[in-house]
């Protein structure tokens, strides 16, 4: 059965670890591995009825390499690249972009969560734009301070086992 909760999702440092990724001559990622447990974190989503929508910054073609690579585009509603977009998170058009593709409305921001492990992008940019934000702090790349009290996540996770029960619990609390 369909889930209430939506979820935005981001790539890099949050499901494929970035200090694995090859690239080619132009700096397209041919390949990459994914953090342990992002596999069966994207199966669980698909299995229990969640909506996923990838919000991404990169090049298109890195994001096809990779996820039809690992056999696993189709977890993913909707794909929103930030190539495609013309800017990156944490501007507002990579979420109206991410809107459009799953058919949202202002509505329902309430019920979407943001999960990403960049701080001035990922978390602040669903902060501004009023969604729920959901910090993946488990690389030790970029972001690990607030700079900025809209960098503040609503909800912090240490690994993609610990995302699910998070996502339960929020997904309970839409349905009282
Ligand atoms: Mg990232």
């Amino acid at each position: 059965m369909e889930k209430r909760l939506i979820v935005f999702i981001d790539s890099g440092d949050t499901l494929i670890d970035e200090s694995t990724q090859v690239y080619d001559e132009k700096g397209i990622v041919l390949e990459a591995e994914l953090y342990e447990g992002a596999k069966a974190l994207l199966k669980a989503l698909q299995r229990e009825g969640y909506r996923v929508c990838l919000v991404a910054d990169g090049e298109w073609d890195s994001f096809k390499n990779v996820y039809e690579g690992n056999g696993l585009r189709n977890c993913f509603e909707g794909w929103v690249v930030s190539e495609k977009v013309g800017v990156q998170k944490p501007e507002r058009p990579m979420f109206d972009a991410a809107m459009t593709a799953m058919h949202l409305m202002d509505v329902d921001k309430q019920r979407i969560v943001m999960v990403g492990n960049n701080l001035k992008k990922d978390i602040a940019g669903a902060n501004r734009y009023g969604l729920v934000s959901i910090w993946m702090d488990w690389s030790p790349r970029y972001f690990h301070e607030v700079e900025e009290t809209d960098w503040t996540p609503d909800y912090t996770v240490k690994s993609p086992e610990a995302l699910m029960p998070l996502l339960e619990k929020l997904n309970g609390q839409l349905n009282i």
